[in-house]
């Protein structure tokens, strides 16, 4: 079960995640992109971790991920701000009773998938973070038809986005910055795939 203070603890694990990892993050994007995917990730969830602060008090687990996903998309300027935005308010628009079960977060998060493939149009293999994030729901989508615990999906999600991840280094990229180098952008890791398994390694952390 995804509570309130769960859903809270994710998103606070993200930001301190974001935080420790940011130049890594960034270095990634040096490479193939514009060397500003840590800082925009760290200036997003600084931001998010304000607005979910004070008296914002959410009464649903959907509320909290709205706020996330709009705070992202009016606080990042680069492309990640405005697809993480879209997934996480995607996700919370799907959650509207208080606590959020392993079926029904597995709903949200597929919503998430498909608001980030709306706005960006990439698809599998096009080296963007749809390559971790497309594996990490698929991943608990099986974990939870099995009859798996959200703990258990969590981790699966989080172990398919890792590989996910790390098979775009062999990649070209197709979608987004990266793909302006076209050949040169193979053998590095997408940056963008790499913070989405951040986050779901964050998730799956909160269960532990
Ligand atoms: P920008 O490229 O605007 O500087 P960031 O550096 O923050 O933004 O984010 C780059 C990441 O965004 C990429 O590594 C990739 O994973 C993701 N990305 C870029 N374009 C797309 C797209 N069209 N669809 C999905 N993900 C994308
Ligand atoms: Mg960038
Ligand atoms: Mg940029």
């Amino acid at each position: 079960m995804l509570d309130l203070a769960r859903c809270r603890a994710w998103i606070e694990a993200v930001a301190t995640a974001v935080a420790e990892r940011k130049d890594e993050l960034t270095e990634l994007d040096a490479a193939i992109g514009d060397a500003d995917h840590g800082a925009n990730l760290h200036r997003g969830f600084t931001a998010v971790q304000a607005a979910l602060g004070g008296d914002f008090a959410p009464e649903t687990v959907g509320q909290a991920l709205v706020k996330v996903g709009m705070t992202l998309i009016s606080s990042v300027g680069g492309a990640s701000g405005p697809l993480y935005g879209s997934a996480f308010r995607a996700m919370g628009k799907q959650l509207a009773t208080p606590e959020a079960d392993a079926d029904q977060f597995a709903l949200a998060l597929r919503s998430g998938l498909d608001a980030v493939r709306a706005l960006g149009a990439a698809a599998a293999g096009d080296k963007t973070m749809v390559d971790a994030l497309g594996p990490a729901v698929t991943a608990f989508d099986d974990a939870v038809g099995k009859g798996l615990g959200f703990a258990d999906a969590a981790r699966a999600a989080a172990q398919a986005a890792e590989d996910g991840a790390k098979a775009t280094v062999p990649l070209q990229a197709r979608k987004g910055r990266a793909s302006y180098l076209g050949e040169r952008s193979i053998g590095h890791q997408d940056p963008g795939a790499t913070s989405t398994a951040l986050i779901f390694t964050a998730l799956a952390d909160v269960f532990r």
